[in-house]
């Protein structure tokens, strides 16, 4: 880690990004329009950012197919494909510490994150992929002596990918990795509130080798940008990662255009269930807290519902209560600092709105609750103190609803039963930790709850050699990561070859 001056030093000479990504150079909108994009923790503008619509997409598309049909990547041999993005990669690790300052700039997410996490997960995934590439076979049917049945994947073509701005630069290689691995041509449309590091990334792969119109990367709004790409013809496939609300969307952009296919990784409303059998309670509190207030609680998998036994409650909140005390909120561009700002004023104003409407309701706010001024040049920043609610009740609003913030909701069960009724009790299924002694109960909860991935005595995504994805309105369509990924950017073909001979002569 650098200091905070070395840090933002490194800001001060940055040349950020503001065009559009396509076809190989950066290119302004069309229409000219602009948008501004700003720094949460300052309130200042970074910068203004080409606002891409539906004129854009149809360049971008236009290029992105005759990338593809060219086959300048989606014909590439598989092992040259790999060579390119490893290049890739090591140019990312050249520039890691510019792209990492960026992205704290840009989301207000702590430096020490952007250094820690996303930059080097950001290269182990694409790394993942690439090296995938070339391990990957194709089957053989069962087809007897006369046929033969190959069941072949192949790149689907034009595919779109919408991101959120909760890990700007993560969610852009969680999907850019396997769809260009599989030889696609992508379309990146960024968040807008984030759009800078997925621009420099597409000028970084081209650096690398990858063909003009493979990457194009398309800032703007949703409803304009985000929507001609959900409509649009000629685009296969859709990958969306955001909010349950805006994915609903892009099913009906499908079933009103040409059917392409759709990938939704949604919200979540996720349980921490700690049983009376739970074991080493410091180590315990720590996941609590790494779980929730991990990234201002601005992620999916955030775990804003604690679900703990009766037996172990009153010693468990002490401890997380304590170690919450070591999460300093503060300038996110200070390595010291583990939590930042909100992203913009109006996630800020609609997390503050869901803690006093808890207040209201009747649960009980055990730690923070209020907004953090801090002084000088973060006198406009966005900043939310890490907040405790007990005595929350099923039918709350806090307990049913994704609050995207630090805000811990904590239940009270007497059993591991009524736990595992209580974590079902919700409309997401993404993800769910459990933290327990007993080896069977373990398999057996972790069995019963329905969440795509539930992590046992650790609060874990996993890693990248496993899928991740949503139950229920967490997702649709297929998971990010692991081969499974793979899936999502390939079609399926069947080429069935007739074998039949007449006579063994015909072998001569
Ligand atoms: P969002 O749904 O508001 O926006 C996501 C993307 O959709 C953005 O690029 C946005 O511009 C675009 N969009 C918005 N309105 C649109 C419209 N009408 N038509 C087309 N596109 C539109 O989500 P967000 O606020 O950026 O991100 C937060 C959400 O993302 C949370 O719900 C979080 O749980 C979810 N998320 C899920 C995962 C996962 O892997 N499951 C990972 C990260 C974030």
């Amino acid at each position: 880690m650098l200091t905070q001056t070395e840090y933002l030093a490194i800001a001060a000479q940055i040349d950020f990004p503001s065009n559009a990504w396509i076809n190989g150079s950066y290119t302004p909108a069309i229409s000219g329009e602009t948008f501004s994009t700003l720094n949460p923790a300052t309130g200042q503008e970074i910068g203004q950012i080409s606002a891409c619509d539906r004129a854009d997409v149809d360049v971008a598309v236009d290029k992105a197919r005759q990338a593809f049909e060219a086959g300048v990547w989606s014909k590439k041999h598989p092992s040259e494909r790999k060579k390119v993005m490893i290049k890739f990669i090591k140019l990312i690790k050249r520039n890691e510490q510019e792209l990492a300052v960026m992205e704290a700039l840009e989301s207000g997410k702590p430096i020490k994150d952007c250094v820690a996490i996303d930059v080097p997960e950001t290269i182990d995934c694409i790394q993942w992929h690439a090296e995938a590439i070339d391990k990957i076979y194709d089957q053989i049917s069962p087809s007897g002596d006369t046929s033969l049945g190959l069941i072949q994947r192949e790149p689907i073509g034009v595919v779109a990918c919408v991101l959120p701005w909760n890990f700007p630069m993560l969610m852009a290689a969680w999907k850019l990795g396997p769809a260009l691995a599989a030889g696609n041509s992508v379309i990146l449309k960024p968040a807008e509130q984030t759009s800078m590091t997925c621009l420099r990334l597409a000028q970084l792969a081209h650096e690398a080798g990858v063909p003009a119109g493979v990457i194009n990367v398309l800032p703007g709004l949703g409803e304009t940008c985000g929507k001609s790409l959900g409509l649009h013809q000629d685009i296969d496939a859709v990958s969306f990662t955001g909010s349950t609300e805006v994915g609903r969307l892009f099913l009906q952009y499908s079933a009103q255009s040409n059917l392409k296919r759709v990938v939704l990784e949604c919200g979540g409303k996720n349980p921490c269930i700690v049983l009376d059998d739970a074991e080493r309670l410091d180590e315990v509190a720590e996941h609590v807290v790494n779980a929730v207030f991990w990234n201002m609680g601005e992620n999916c998998s955030s775990n804003s519902r604690l679900i703990v036994h009766s037996a172990i409650k009153q010693q468990l909140m002490g401890k997380v209560l304590e170690k919450t005390r070591d999460w300093i909120t503060g300038d996110p561009m200070d390595p010291r600092n583990a939590l930042g700002a909100m992203i913009s004023q109006e996630h800020f104003s609609k997390v503050m709105a869901y803690i006093k409407g808890a207040q209201e309701q009747g649960a009980e706010l055990i730690l923070g609750g209020s907004a953090i001024k801090l002084e000088g040049e973060l006198a406009q920043g966005l900043f939310i103190e890490p907040t405790i609610f007990d005595q929350v009740t099923p039918n709350m609003t806090i307990a049913l609803e994704e609050v995207f913030g630090p805000v811990l909701a904590v239940m009270t069960v007497n059993s591991a039963a009524e736990a595992v009724a209580l974590a079902n009790d919700t409309c997401y299924g993404l993800h769910a930790s459990l933290f327990t002694s007993n080896g069977r109960r373990a398999h057996n909860v972790a069995r019963a709850i329905k969440a795509g991935t539930v992590s046992v005595n650790c609060y874990s995504e996993g890693d990248m050699s496993t899928p991740f994805g949503g139950y229920k309105q967490s997702g649709f369509g297929g998971r990010d990561n692991s081969l499974l990924a793979h899936d999502q950017y390939t079609e399926t073909k069947t080429i069935w070859l007739d074998l039949s001979t007449e006579s063994e002569a015909e072998l001569d």
